[in-house]
């Protein structure tokens, strides 16, 4: 049976307003690169919303993308170093490609070192990355993003595609879940 809706206090970290203008701006700095025939791989599920809203401001600055998803789960928590698995793998050949690794958090830093690590694999020729939170605080993994669009705090956070046990994607700004922590 499904859950009932969650409802938790919760603060507002970026607003939606705040949140399009930074993504115009991570999407110039992406169209400056010069990437031949660029495709984005938005790693599911957080970073879908943040996907959507950046591929159409690459479109606004000149850019025709194409785009795939690759489903990670990453198991045992931020800090204990637990596997990441693949639920769902990359469809498109990346043999030759410019790729641009999208994800909602930078957080220990081992979804992205997976995710860059196996589309370098492929054989992708470039791969850069763009995530839209960066919680510095966290990293356990020699790993850095290419783009970032605002720092995070050492706190839990929701909306903007971004869940607490799949609750809170819808909301259109990024939140801060007071009672967590
Ligand atoms: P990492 O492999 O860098 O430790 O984990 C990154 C992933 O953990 C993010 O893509 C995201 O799915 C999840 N994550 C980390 N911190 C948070 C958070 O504060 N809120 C939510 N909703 N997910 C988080
Ligand atoms: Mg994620």
């Amino acid at each position: 049976m499904a859950e009932p809706p969650a409802s938790h206090p919760i603060a507002v970290l970026y607003s939606a307003e705040t949140i399009a203008a930074r993504v115009d701006s991570l999407a110039r700095g992406i169209a400056q690169r010069e990437l031949w025939a660029p495709l984005i791989v938005a790693v599911l599920k957080g970073s879908f919303i943040f996907a959507a809203d950046l591929i159409r401001a690459l479109h606004a600055h000149g850019l025709k993308p194409e785009i795939d998803f690759i489903f990670l789960a990453s198991y045992g928590g931020g800090t204990s170093g637990g596997p990441v698995e693949i639920l769902r793998d990359v469809q498109s050949d990346i043999t030759g490609r410019d790729v641009v690794i999208v994800d909602d958090i930078l957080d220990s830093g081992r979804t992205l070192l997976f995710a860059r690590e196996r589309l370098r694999s492929k054989g992708a020729r470039t791969v850069l990355s763009c995530v839209l939170l960066d919680k510095k605080a966290r990293r356990t993994e020699v790993v850095a993003a290419d783009f970032t669009g605002f720092e995070c705090p050492d706190r839990f956070v929701v909306g903007y595609g971004m869940d607490l046990g799949n609750h809170y994607r819808e909301l259109p700004y990024i939140g801060i879940i007071e009672t967590a922590g």
